[in-house]
């Protein structure tokens, strides 16, 4: 049974955020209130770039597939209810030599779970994706309920709809710091002190600025993503013709999206940055060696491409070392935390602002994995101690 009349905050309107305030506003009984740094979709968030990879064929484990089953009915609901496109299910490939360990545990998946998938040889990958320059040993499912996510445009589309459902949502406002007490959870602001019931973390790669224990836990990983004109045509990278994609080629690991702006693809991999532990500390931009060893790299498996980046952008995200998020409902029901999205989140971000309504509005925790509580990462971190790269 829902309470009566709550009144929730949730700090930061990015991904989760904007999820969080969509699923709330739908609550009669919940006030929502959103509270962002920034003005109405930004590009300092960790959703920022164009696209995201969506996929369900899903090489971290099982334990993710239903979570992404779920959130590809909310990213339907979502288009549904906006009016917009931010799902384009053109399937996701992913390429490697088939006794990849990744390979091999993208095809348990889905295998254990029966999703919808094609299989591919080398010489069958060479036919039916000529883009990609194949190797001898190199092995190819398409997951067919992947695809690409356009973020900015879900982001906006959740926040308009949380609106129109009454949601009270501020921006350019930073929140200072947070003070809980028995009866409530201050907020402070630039411009006020805020009482409301209870609070959603979702503040992405400044959670650690907000609460102690999530400074202990997450460490900022930098992400770059880097996009290329084909030398020919654009034709063969328009979604109708190429999949978003993931491949392991020897030590490379690359990703990609189809042609979303019409005139260049993404294709991405990163060099070996240092982790970090503030927003601060993550560069403005690649270095010129970088772009030139990213381009070699991309014009190797995709020939086709100009190797000089078109375009290209730097930013972070927050990991658990487990790469699995956080999801947690504190011991005094007030402080409900989304974070550590770890490179990959994106793609099930409908399925955690849903987990974090009905935390944040019934207290009900039977649908979140135990291994997303903070005391199942904080024991994590006590046993492992480091971080795991990787994502998309
Ligand atoms: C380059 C890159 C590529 C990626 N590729 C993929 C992919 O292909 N597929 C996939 O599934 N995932 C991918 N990810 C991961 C995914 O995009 C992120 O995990 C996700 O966007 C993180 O969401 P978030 O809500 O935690 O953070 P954000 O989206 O950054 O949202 C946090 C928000 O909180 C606001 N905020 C912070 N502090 C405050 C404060 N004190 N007061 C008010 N507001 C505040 C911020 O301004 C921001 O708007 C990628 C990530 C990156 C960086």
């Amino acid at each position: 049974m829902s309470n009566p009349q709550l009144t929730v905050a949730v700090i930061g309107l990015g991904s989760v955020g904007s999820m969080a305030a969509w699923q709330l506003s739908k609550r009669e009984n919940v006030r929502v209130i959103g509270l962002e740094q920034y003005g109405r979709v930004h590009s300092r968030g960790s959703y920022a770039g164009e696209s995201r990879v969506f996929r369900t064929a899903y090489h971290e484990g099982g334990l993710y597939v239903p979570m992404l089953l779920e959130s590809r009915n909310l990213w339907r609901e979502l288009e549904k209810e906006s009016g917009r496109d931010v799902y384009y299910e053109v399937g996701t490939l992913s390429i490697a030599e088939e006794m990849h360990p990744e390979y091999q545990t993208t095809l348990g998946t889905v295998r254990d779970y029966d999703l919808p998938h094609e299989l591919f040889d080398a010489d069958q990958l060479r036919a039916r994706f000529p883009q990609h320059r194949i190797h001898e040993n190199d092995a190819g499912i398409l997951d067919l309920q992947g695809g690409g996510l356009r973020p900015e445009v879900s982001v906006m589309a959740a926040l308009e709809i949380a609106e129109r459902n009454g949601a009270d949502l501020r921006f350019n406002t930073p929140v200072l710091g947070i003070e809980e007490y028995k009866d409530g959870v201050v907020i402070r602001t630039e411009q006020e002190a805020l009482k409301v019931d209870r609070i959603v973390i979702a503040s992405g790669s400044w959670s650690n600025r907000i609460s102690p224990e999530l400074n202990d836990l997450l460490r900022l990983q930098i992400l770059g993503l880097t996009w290329f004109m084909p030398r020919t045509s654009i034709e063969p990278f328009v979604p109708a013709n190429f999949p978003a994609f993931l491949r392991d080629s020897g030590p490379v690991h690359v990703f990609g999206a189809p042609s979303f702006d019409g005139y260049s693809l993404k294709a991405c991999s990163n060099p070996t940055w240092d982790v970090v532990r503030d927003v601060d500390d993550v560069p403005v931009g690649y270095t010129r060696e970088e772009l030139v060893r990213i381009g070699q790299q991309m014009q190797e498996l995709i020939p086709d491409i100009n190797p000089e980046p078109v375009r290209s952008s730097v930013h972070h995200c927050a990991y658990t070392p487990n790469r699995l998020p956080v999801v947690d409902l504190s011991e005094s029901e007030r402080v409900i935390t989304v974070a550590g999205l770890s490179g990959h989140g994106f793609k099930f971000i409908p399925a955690l602002g849903k987990f974090a309504a009905e935390l944040a509005a019934d207290s009900n925790t039977e649908s979140v994995p135990g291994e997303f509580s903070l005391e199942s990462h904080m024991a994590v971190l006590r046993d492992r101690g480091h971080y795991q790269g990787g994502g998309h």
